[in-house]
């Protein structure tokens, strides 16, 4: 994953995870550039970045060119370079993702300036008809399905709480699962933790027989769209894990033997 700032990028290009990226410019002229040119559908910061996909190629300096003896000889550069005055400027986003990001914006709008900002760019033709809604807490299909596909390809970013944690996947793409196995006393007593994650994006954990966690995890996955100052997908899933780990020490299973 290479956590472009751009709607989707990362999922349209998950084949291409080589992309160049480059850092929004700290130089507030210029970071301001880009801020009104790039679709936002969160808050821009300084730490986001944008891959190549989104710029011209001439814009892109892939060699140094040196003069040797008259001759201009190139030398690739190990990090593509942006040259100073190039902005974002190929989104390729539809006009469905366009109603989405006018859309996250509204729900995640912190202030007031936000939204007079968004309704100055607001064609007629965004604004919802008067039997819609404004804003709605679900999340469309298409889009679980695109965070499922993505913590499904990323599942081995996830980082586990011990080595008595092992990683499953369904071959069908249905659901990921995480389980947990120990021997306290070999070869009767045992206990096991299992984490099933369905591509609706709802969780369920067992500890040995009971159920002790069943949580729905869109809200908390759709939030983690990049930028590093942000915990990833992967990370959402650990966190819960940690729990399960925690729960699984105090834990104590019944052999069913003990008098
Ligand atoms: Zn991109």
């Amino acid at each position: 994953m290479r956590n472009c700032y751009v709607y989707k990028c990362d999922w349209k290009h998950k084949n291409n995870p080589k992309r160049a990226m480059f850092i929004i410019p700290k130089d507030p002229a210029k970071f301001k550039q880009w801020s009104d040119v790039l679709p936002k559908h969160r808050r821009l910061t300084n730490h986001d970045r944008v891959c190549e996909k989104h710029f011209d190629p001439a814009d892109i300096m892939r060699d140094w060119s040196h003069v040797i003896q008259g001759e201009t000889k190139k030398v690739k550069r190990c990090k593509p370079n942006l040259r100073p005055d190039a902005v974002p400027r190929y989104f390729d986003l539809s006009e469905a993702e366009l109603r989405n990001i006018a859309r996250k914006r509204r729900l995640k709008a912190p202030n007031k300036q936000l939204e007079a900002e968004e309704k100055e760019h607001e064609t007629p033709a965004e604004k919802p008809s008067e039997d819609e809604p404004s804003f709605r807490y679900e999340l469309e299909e298409s889009e679980k399905n695109a965070i499922f596909e993505d913590v499904y390809e990323n599942i081995f970013e996830v980082e586990l709480p011990s080595t008595l944690w092992g990683v499953h996947r369904d071959p069908e793409k249905n659901y990921i699962a995480f389980t947990r196995f120990q021997m306290l006393e070999m070869p009767t007593c045992t206990t096991s933790t299992t984490l099933v994650i369905e591509r609706s994006l709802k969780c369920c954990a067992w500890c040995d027989a009971s159920i002790v966690l069943e949580e729905d995890l869109c809200m908390k996955m759709a939030s983690q769209e990049g930028g590093e100052e942000q915990p990833s997908r992967c990370h959402v899933i650990s966190e819960v894990l940690d729990s399960l780990e925690q729960l699984a020490i105090v834990h104590k299973p019944s052999t069913g033997e003990r008098h």
